[in-house]
């Protein structure tokens, strides 16, 4: 088991994140962003950035090459319905995608976007671990969380 402690403050013990979410014995801030038969996107419910998507498979697994081709497919779908959505609704001109296979949780996508207020942290892919950092650290305030909560709407309505 693990403590976990959201967005919200409240931390939770759980053998595996991405399970606890998929399944729904957590519900994630915003709740479910979309979701298919083998996967489930969510707002990271530690880093508070608006249309900071994750993408977690259903199934407890741990590395791309355990997809069944089923859901290599919805994975993919599933992936690029939310980047456009992230750029229709959000105007979200780049994303980076991180995936790492050693986690505690099981196969989840963080697409992370970019956003001009991001260059003071460094340039691409180099800010992203400050980013998240300072976002968890400075930004649980009840005007930022309003700004994340209607991100995630946007993002829902265009994507069901
Ligand atoms: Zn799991």
């Amino acid at each position: 088991m693990r403590k976990i402690t959201l967005s919200n403050g409240k931390t939770v013990e759980v053998e595996c994140l991405s399970c606890a979410l998929t399944s729904g014995l957590i519900e994630p801030d915003g709740g479910v962003i979309f979701e298919t038969e083998h996967f489930h996107a969510h707002q990271d419910v530690a880093y508070p950035i608006e249309g900071l998507v994750i993408l977690a498979s259903k199934r407890h697994i741990k590395c791309l090459d355990e997809l069944t081709d089923e859901e290599r497919l919805d994975y993919i779908n599933s992936m690029t319905a939310i980047r456009k959505a992230q750029r229709e609704v959000l105007g979200i001109d780049y994303v980076y995608y991180f995936y790492n296979e050693d986690t505690t949780h099981h196969f989840h996508t963080w697409m992370v976007p970019r956003y001009d207020w991001m260059n003071e942290f460094g340039g691409s892919v180099e800010s992203v671990r400050p980013v998240l950092l300072h976002a968890r650290n400075h930004w649980n305030s009840e005007d930022n969380n309003q700004k994340v909560l209607k991100a995630i709407e946007a993002l829902k309505k265009t994507l069901n």
